[in-house]
């Protein structure tokens, strides 16, 4: 009989839980990978074995987030974080406008990276709270001549995320989706782009998901180098240069078992459950449990929340550490605790993480 696999209760907040199926396979198909004799990380990347790989993901992409024909989907490098970057590099001149939606240290980021290349300004900003909600499409403030809108779907420090997004009409809608991309259906056609670094809810780190509109490819700046204009990118299907083979792979294996499990709304509906346990036990705690963000603006990904006194919330972290529960510490810059449970993260897993919060105030309470 086979030994009783141990995996952990794993709410690290990226690199993240990957589905247990989907490393059993790779396992299995580690050192011979469909019968080339060699493993998917030693094939060329010009094979026909790897471009199948390579085009399934894409496939697969585009069929779960119904991705419109008019879009590209392109595997990069460089994580979210270079995006940043890539974005006003391709999109801004020194005197060109673009309103960025502030929701947190992600956003700041990307906000910092547009200024060396243009000027962009706060469209929004829910700084003055603590990053406690997201904005409400009343307080947006941009502008027609932007070249774009840039904002920040679920932000994972401060555990808000947008539940609908704006229609931004004809300024094109950039939207980070690095921590909550596949967690429920989007409807892309209401975005010029949107990125996302995998580690979160797709697979490894190591691959970056650029799903974007080709006049957009077509309007962006020439004058880059060829690894930093998308447009190098979509004419070469993302195999310009040696992509990273393992993590696309692992994306497309990702993609499958969503599949698998359902397809989207089959995963909006666990991850909402999986929430819900632990919201529903900081609201009925009566204070002892303190959520972070506002009620209409918490995340399903990342539960952020503090225990009512410090010295019984350094107690609860030391035994959730105890009881197996990685990855409950609070981002350094916020402190408190955090539950990040994106997708592959089990049922299972925040239903123990529920009682043993119930258990903790019954004790302590
Ligand atoms: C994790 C995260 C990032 C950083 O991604 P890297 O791939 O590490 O650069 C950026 N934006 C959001 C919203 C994230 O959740």
């Amino acid at each position: 009989m086979k030994e009783q696999i141990r995996r952990a209760h794993n709410f690290n907040a990226g690199p993240s839980a990957l589905p247990l199926a989907v490393l059993q396979k790779a396992q299995e198909e580690l050192v011979d990978f469909r019968a080339n004799g060699m493993s998917v990380m030693e094939l060329s990347h010009r094979s026909a074995a790897f471009e199948e790989v390579h085009n399934t993901a894409i496939a697969k992409m585009r069929s779960l987030l119904s991705i419109p024909e008019e879009y590209e989907v392109l595997f990069l490098q460089g994580g979210a974080s270079l995006q940043f970057g890539m974005i006003p590099m391709n999109f801004l001149q020194p005197d060109s406008t673009a309103a960025y939606i502030m929701t947190g240290a992600w956003s700041e980021k990307a906000l910092e990276d547009a200024k060396l290349y243009g000027k962009p300004y706060e469209a929004a900003s829910t700084k003055g709270e603590n990053y406690r909600r997201i904005p409400s499409f009343d307080e947006l403030r941009y502008q027609p001549t932007d070249a774009y809108v840039h904002l920040t779907s679920n932000n994972t420090i401060f555990g808000t995320q947008w539940s609908s997004f704006p229609d931004t009409g004809d300024v094109p809608l950039i939207g980070d989706m690095s921590s909550d991309i596949m967690s429920k259906p989007v409807d892309v056609s209401k975005f010029a782009m949107i990125y996302a670094g995998a580690q979160k809810n797709l697979g490894p780190s190591g691959v970056t998901v650029v799903i974007i509109r080709k006049d957009m490819i077509e309007r962006a700046n020439k004058n880059l180098p060829a690894m930093l204009r998308y447009s190098t990118h979509s004419k070469n299907n993302s195999l310009y240069n040696t992509p990273p083979t393992f993590g696309i792979y692992m994306l497309g294996e990702v993609l499958s078992w969503i599949e698998e499990t359902g397809g989207l709304e089959q995963i909006a509906k666990r991850n909402e459950e999986k929430a819900g346990l632990i919201y529903d036990a900081i609201d009925a705690s009566q204070g002892f449990y303190v959520g972070h963000a506002e009620p209409n603006s918490r995340s399903l990904m990342n539960v952020t929340f503090r225990v009512k006194d410090e010295t019984l919330e350094k107690q609860f972290l030391a035994e959730a550490k105890k009881e197996g529960f990685i990855g409950v510490n609070g981002h350094r810059s916020v402190g408190g605790c955090r539950a990040s449970i994106y997708n592959a993260v089990p049922y299972e897993s925040c239903l123990a993480f529920r009682e043993f919060m119930l258990q903790f105030q019954k004790v302590n309470g």
